[in-house]
């Protein structure tokens, strides 16, 4: 082995586009990415390249204009931008979302309207589940869509949108009465098409502004209110309600795979980071690499860059090869998001006090990695997903 998170057996496409994805990264995100984090600066022009390299249509069919690739494409892509940015690679994430369900779950009437649209990056998706009172228990939503003649008209509050404000396509989860018992059957996704920006930005729809966050800086994370929005039957996604929780469920699955590659780029920059560091900086005459010490750190280090990748790119192949994945992608996102946390302390660490500066990179990554153990599920979500899957396997 020469350098960490390698992936065998990649085509050509995948190849090239790996290499173009970090050389973008090397020049133009990690040179610009501090200064747009602590001003908390949209990275506009860096978002512009991303649509010109055809980034966010990269999973849309080549039917629909993307380039129909694979989610372990997509997955390394993310990899290398979030070794850059993290708030680069959110950019393209609930957008990538919102892709994948209208794509799996969509008429054919809203494929036409949507993904060619969104693979040049002219829409721009978001996911919306969350609440005020709820994250991990999706099934007690409490927003609500009635029925009105051809229309639904709903009312409630939506928190913790990524992309909120800059997006114009929300793919929303709402209650509607279909008199089921099991709570999770009564709720419906509707793709809401709304204009980009804050404020009431079409009746019944308001982004009332962005929630100021630790790290994840840069973009945007807002709530959204409804209030009487009326939205017609035919922006039900799927066309039939009930369906909503099973759409959601499937966007979220792929999206912890795309979780566990941020946590994977997020930690392999802070190796590399220490790694660096620790050859230069010089402690009782040697350089700190040389006390047993850190390059032990070093060592554990990047065995969890190492692993963390190898279930990240195992769960990406299961789910493209038509396998269940639920169980391999809630082990690729706990075990990724964990041990980022742990790399990027010990990065930290070996920097010593400029660690704690905000010069140093490393300060940023150490606010990121966080999130990483809570969107898409907390790792207590991932535990209670991977033991029943488990024991599907294991039972009595
Ligand atoms: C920056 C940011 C961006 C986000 N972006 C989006 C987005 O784009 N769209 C969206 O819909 N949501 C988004 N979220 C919301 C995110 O998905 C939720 O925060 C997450 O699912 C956790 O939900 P919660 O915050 O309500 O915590 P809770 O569900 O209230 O959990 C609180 C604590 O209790 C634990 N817990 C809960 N239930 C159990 C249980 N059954 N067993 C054991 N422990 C449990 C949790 O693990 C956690 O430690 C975002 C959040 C953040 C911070």
């Amino acid at each position: 082995m020469t350098r960490l998170a390698q992936t065998p057996d990649l085509t050509e496409f995948q190849t090239d586009v790996l290499a173009a994805v970090r050389t973008f990264v090397d020049k133009e995100i990690i040179p610009n990415a501090q200064e747009l984090e602590h001003s908390d600066t949209y990275p506009q022009a860096i978002v512009d390249q991303m649509a010109e390299m055809g980034l966010f249509g990269l999973m849309i069919p080549t039917e629909y204009g993307g380039l129909g690739e694979s989610l372990l494409t997509y997955a390394l892509c993310v990899e290398e931008l979030a070794r850059g940015w993290m708030s680069v690679s959110g950019v393209i994430n609930t957008h990538f979302i919102t892709a994948y369900m209208i794509r799996q779950h969509g008429t054919d009437e809203q494929k036409q309207r949507f993904l060619p649209r969104m693979a040049t990056g002219e829409v721009r998706g978001a996911f919306s589940m969350s609440e005020p009172e709820l994250g991990s228990d999706v099934a007690a939503i409490r927003t609500r869509a009635v029925r009105d003649g051809d229309d639904y008209v709903i009312n409630g509050q939506k928190m913790w949108l990524t992309n909120g404000g800059t997006s114009s396509l929300v793919a929303a989860l709402v209650k509607t009465d279909e008199g089921a018992e099991k709570p999770h059957r009564n709720l419906t996704t509707f793709l809401i098409e709304k204009p980009a920006g804050f404020g009431e930005v079409v009746p019944g729809i308001t982004i009332p502004g962005k929630i100021e966050k630790m790290g994840y800086k840069g973009i945007d994370t807002t709530e959204l209110v409804f209030d009487g929005y009326r939205a017609p039957a035919t922006d039900i996604l799927g066309g039939e309600p009930g369906k909503g929780f099973g759409h959601m469920m499937d966007g979220v699955e792929v999206g912890r795979v795309n979780v566990s590659a941020r946590a994977c780029g997020v930690a392999l920059r802070s190796f590399e980071l220490a790694a660096a560091y620790a050859q230069q900086r010089r402690t009782f005459g040697k350089p700190i690499v040389d006390h047993q010490a850190i390059s032990f750190k070093l060592a554990e280090m990047a065995t969890k860059v190492e692993a963390a990748h190898l279930m990240m790119v195992n769960a990406a192949r299961l789910k493209d090869s038509g396998d269940r994945n639920d169980v391999a992608a809630g082990m690729a996102k706990y075990l990724a998001s964990e041990y980022c946390a742990e790399v990027t302390q010990e990065s930290f660490r070996i920097h010593g006090g400029y660690g704690y500066s905000t010069e140093y990179e490393i300060e940023r990554l150490m606010r990121e990695a966080p999130f990483l153990l809570i969107g898409e599920g907390t790792s207590e979500i991932q535990k209670t997903i991977i033991s029943k899957g488990v024991l599907r396997s294991y039972g009595l």
